[in-house]
């Protein structure tokens, strides 16, 4: 074992060279999972709790326990209790170890499957923090959430979220994806789409709170409340992108369509995807606000740009364009993204992809402002 620092958590995790294959390391190949690349997520997550400030939490799937330990350690929320929980008996007893080493008084340790204990108990906030897609943990921790409660999702299988593995995106999120020009949106919508089906069935509804996509994952938390009319009406926000294979034309309905609006030619289709907004402005004002107390986080400066950017981008209807993408339809040169969004006027960056823009300007009016910039560049 070898300990390390993160935030305010001073844990052991296996020692990386121990488990190095040629020079190289997964954090996959320890036998207790840490990876450092998902600090940043543990970072946003910290701050999201300690404006949610949870009296009970469930790391569902804890690995080290790093997360709940956090949480406990920085989120300055009254808790009594954390339990946190791993089916994997190596992963429990480096938990303990951790727990002890700092402090954290409210721990119940368990050593089960999830969705097991999701359905035995109650609680403020879950973590769902799998390797690969929550979808199995879905139903069980919608169940585990008291009214009014706070589940966060990660999800790191974006091959299917995002259209690229078509049937492995049927399978877990019954959703018909195809790959678009700004499928990176699109797949925490189709992850959306499935945690508000899901949660219908237990006549539940879902509020996205927070949510974005960084390196190789989406984070998405939700608020969930009892009601089988306000779980209808979180399904009527469920509807289905296009985007035009000829003219580039892309936009959102409530049903599947055939045909572009624009052009009359074939289009490809995702859904269905959440279409209702995925940040909620006041929350993400709050995180701004909160974000001072955590000057001491490696990440601060990067959690900080990301904030201003989706309070910005949150203003705008679903779906982005990608400035790639239309200026190759039309053989044209692509502008600068600042100069495209002064030409709009309404418009911002996207936190999803540095080719994107938002708006709520008609796609004529951007290809306009396209052509005009790419005859000066
Ligand atoms: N939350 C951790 C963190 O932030 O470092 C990482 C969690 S790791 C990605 C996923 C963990 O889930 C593994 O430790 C694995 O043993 C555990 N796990 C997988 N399936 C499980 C199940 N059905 N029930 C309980 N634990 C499970």
């Amino acid at each position: 074992l070898v300990e390390i620092k993160e935030g305010k958590a001073r844990i052991f995790i296996p020692d990386p060279k121990e488990y190095e294959k040629n020079g190289k390391f997964d954090p996959s190949w320890a036998p207790v999972f840490y990876n450092p690349r998902m600090m940043f997520n543990r970072d946003i997550s910290v701050i999201a709790v300690s404006i949610i400030s949870p009296k009970s939490i469930i790391d569902a799937l804890a690995a080290s326990g790093i997360r709940g330990i956090r949480y406990y350690l920085e989120s300055n929320s009254p808790i009594e209790e954390i339990i946190f929980n791993d089916k994997s008996k190596v992963a429990v007893d480096l938990i303990s170890k951790n727990v002890e080493a700092n402090g954290v008084k409210v721990a119940k340790i368990t050593n089960r499957d999830a969705n097991s204990l999701l359905y035995e108990v109650i609680t403020d906030y879950v973590d769902i923090d799998p390797f690969g897609s929550p979808s199995p943990f879905i139903l069980s921790s919608v169940n585990a959430v008291k009214n009014g409660g706070y589940i966060a999702y990660t999800a790191t299988d974006l091959a299917p979220l995002e259209g690229s593995a078509k049937k492995s995106c049927k399978r877990k999120y019954d959703v018909n994806n195809s790959k678009l020009s700004f499928s990176k949106e699109v797949g925490l919508r189709v992850l959306l789409s499935k945690i508000v089906r899901e949660a219908a069935v237990l006549e539940k509804a879902v509020e996205p709170i927070f949510a974005f996509y960084n390196d190789y994952y989406y984070r998405v938390i939700i608020r969930v409340t009892r009601g089988a009319k306000r779980a209808d009406e979180s399904i009527e926000k469920l509807g289905y992108f296009y985007e035009c294979e000829k003219c580039g034309f892309s936009g959102s309905s409530k049903d599947p369509i055939e045909k572009c609006p624009r052009c009359g030619n074939k289009v490809k289709i995702s859904g269905p995807v959440w279409l209702g907004k995925i940040n909620d402005d006041s929350f993400v004002h709050k995180m701004i606000d909160y974000l001072q107390n955590f000057s001491y986080i490696k990440n601060f400066e990067a959690v900080s740009i990301l904030l201003h950017k989706i309070l910005q981008e949150n203003k705008y209807p679903s779906g982005y364009y990608n400035l790639e993408f239309i200026a190759s339809k039309y053989k044209i040169n692509v502008p600068a993204r600042e100069k495209i969004i002064e030409c709009l006027g309404d418009a911002s960056q996207t936190h999803f992809s540095s080719k994107g823009i938002k708006t709520s300007k008609s796609f004529d009016e951007i290809l306009e402002c396209m052509k005009t910039l790419s005859n000066k560049v």
